[in-house]
């Protein structure tokens, strides 16, 4: 890849030999990495999110557990078995795939993980931790934009950083990130008017819309970093992101391609936070 291209895929594949190593010492102390995930109804592009899940759980030596529920399944059998997990002493990270069905509330779902489990980093209790600048389980995808950023020691503070999107599990987080690390932030999202004039002025720009092409040239300053966390598919089918990679990439400093930029990175935050939970309940057993 070129200089201006942020490698997410090579980016992730080191990050991951740390990881599978840091899982190797741990097995030497009896303790085994465990991820729980719990994946309701058929949805197939869930199914291949979940699979991709095991399958990187596998390769860095990690136990992981798939949970296959019902579409029909009730509320309360599904909370229950999150609390199953949470007493669950070979379990250490706990996800529920999302979107779930109309009839459960995701919220209450979420609450029900222990912050301890809560490697997506949902809880209210992890988002207030990262709000307040407290260690937390940080969400996957915004702590994997942070990592390429360090990655390529990309400078943060005092820069202008522009995040459009401001959803629960991209957007929001990622712009606190960048608060934390002393950025100064912006974030724009569908009702913002004159989009371009804001994105015009971002020494980073963090796309996370779901819209195909939504960033164009005309929205980038030259010079800027442009991170792209749309994954979409284009008419002919294709995935790609919100940004215009082919013209953007002619100002970008850095940018991110689709796939290959961000995607990796997320799966591997998640392997990172699951590891980082075995830790921590180790060193909490160790202590009583
Ligand atoms: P989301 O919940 O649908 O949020 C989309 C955000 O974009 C909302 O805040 C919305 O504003 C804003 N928006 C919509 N139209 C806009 C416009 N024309 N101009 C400016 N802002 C606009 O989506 P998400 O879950 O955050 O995901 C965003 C994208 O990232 C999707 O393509 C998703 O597939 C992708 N994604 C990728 C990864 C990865 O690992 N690479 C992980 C997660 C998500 P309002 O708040 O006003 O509605």
């Amino acid at each position: 890849m070129g200089k201006s291209l942020i490698d997410g895929k090579e980016i992730a594949r080191e990050k991951k030999a740390l990881i599978s190593e840091e899982v190797e010492k741990l097995k030497k102390d009896g303790i085994v990495p465990g991820l729980a995930v719990i994946l309701v109804g058929n949805d197939p592009a869930s199914k291949t999110y979940v699979s991709n899940k095991e399958r990187t759980c596998r390769e860095l030596g990690m136990h992981s557990v798939l949970i296959e529920l019902p579409e029909t399944v009730s509320e309360q059998a599904l909370l229950n078995q999150v609390a199953e997990l949470n007493e669950d002493s070979s379990i250490h990270g706990i996800l529920v795939q999302m979107p779930l069905p109309d009839h459960i509330n995701e919220t209450k779902v979420i609450e029900t993980i222990s912050p301890e489990k809560d490697v997506d980093g949902f809880h209210p209790v992890n988002v207030g931790r990262m709000m307040t600048g407290q260690d937390s389980f940080l969400p996957c995808t915004p702590y994997g934009v942070m990592e390429m950023l360090d990655y390529i020691g990309a400078d943060i503070a005092g820069k202008h950083v522009v995040v459009v999107g401001r959803s629960n599990i991209v957007g929001k987080p990622a712009g606190q990130l960048f608060l934390n690390k002393n950025a100064t932030v912006t974030y724009c999202h569908s009702k913002t008017t004159d989009l371009k004039a804001f994105t015009r002025q971002a020494d980073i720009l963090v796309a996370a819309v779901g819209k195909v092409n939504l960033i164009t040239k005309e929205h980038v300053k030259e010079g800027a970093i442009v991170i792209d966390v749309g994954m979409n598919r284009n008419s002919e089918g294709k995935l790609c992101g919100d940004v215009d990679f082919s013209h953007v990439k002619e100002v970008a400093s850095y940018i991110t391609p689709v796939p290959g930029g961000v995607g990796p990175m997320t799966i591997t935050m998640l392997m990172f936070n699951t590891l980082k939970a075995a830790k921590a309940i180790r060193d909490k057993t160790a202590a009583v």
